[in-house]
């Protein structure tokens, strides 16, 4: 091996990119379903890390009463505790605004810089709606978008849809099959409300953080635990 070609191999610039995983949600509350489509989808893609990012103001959800940032923050973090490549950033938790995912991301990537590849999390309801969302084409290119399995949701469907974002924006979508988990924050509410058990829908610590903070129920209600 000549001196120059030496010199080619260890002074050859590290081009390998870290790979981040960020997942969005309400997380009102969180529950097995996030927490399983991102260690999915982290072991899949090889990310270093995914970053769980509770919603500010949700701009789909500006119509509906949602929990105070602080509790679902501090679930979010209770149910990622235990995972030591999970972490939460408090991005969208520092202003008034409606947080718009393109406005996030881009935020993210200052933070990041060019040697992080991104990777976008969601589940294929959201995807279905995708529509809806603020530069939608901006944001396809702007990130690695993963649509993960949801029950309740036709296959062929979601894969039409996903079919027709990527030809109107000239993007692609990666879709990957995870364990179907059919639990949903609405369903959880509902079941609170109803003073129905919770347990095994979500980390024990979430489920008690909901209790000690009478979350879900109406003031004056009686809070019942469950099991
Ligand atoms: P809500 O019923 O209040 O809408 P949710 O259970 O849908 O709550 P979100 O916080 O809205 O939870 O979801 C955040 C992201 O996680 C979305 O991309 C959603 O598609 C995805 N997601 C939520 N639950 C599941 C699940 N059980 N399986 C797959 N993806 C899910
Ligand atoms: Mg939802």
């Amino acid at each position: 091996m000549s001196i120059n070609n030496y010199n080619d191999i260890i002074q050859k610039p590290n081009k390998e990119l870290k790979k981040v995983g960020i997942m969005g949600g309400t997380f009102d509350p969180i529950h097995f379903g996030h927490l399983v489509i991102a260690e999915q989808i982290r072991c899949e893609y090889n990310l270093e890390k995914v970053l769980f990012v509770p919603a500010g103001i949700p701009p789909h959800k500006t119509e509906v009463k949602i929990s105070e940032s602080k509790h679902r923050y501090f679930m979010t973090l209770l149910a990622t505790i235990t995972n030591p490549y999970f972490e939460v950033s408090k991005i969208e938790l520092d202003n008034d605004e409606v947080s718009y995912t393109i406005n996030t991301i881009k935020k993210i990537k200052e933070i990041y810089q060019k040697d992080t590849e991104l990777f976008f999390i969601t589940g294929a309801d959201a995807v279905c709606e995708l529509d809806t969302w603020k530069n939608v084409k901006e944001l396809l290119h702007s990130v690695n978008f993963i649509a993960a399995t949801r029950p309740g949701l036709d296959s062929s469907v979601v894969d039409e849809k996903i079919h027709e974002l990527e030809i109107k924006n000239n993007a692609y979508i990666r879709k990957i099959n995870v364990p179907a988990l059919a639990i949903s924050s609405t369903d959880i509410r509902e079941k609170i409300k109803k003073q129905q058990s919770i347990k095994y829908l979500l980390p024990e610590s979430v489920e008690y953080y909901i209790y000690k903070h009478g979350l879900y129920v109406h003031r004056g209600e009686t809070i019942v635990r469950l099991g």
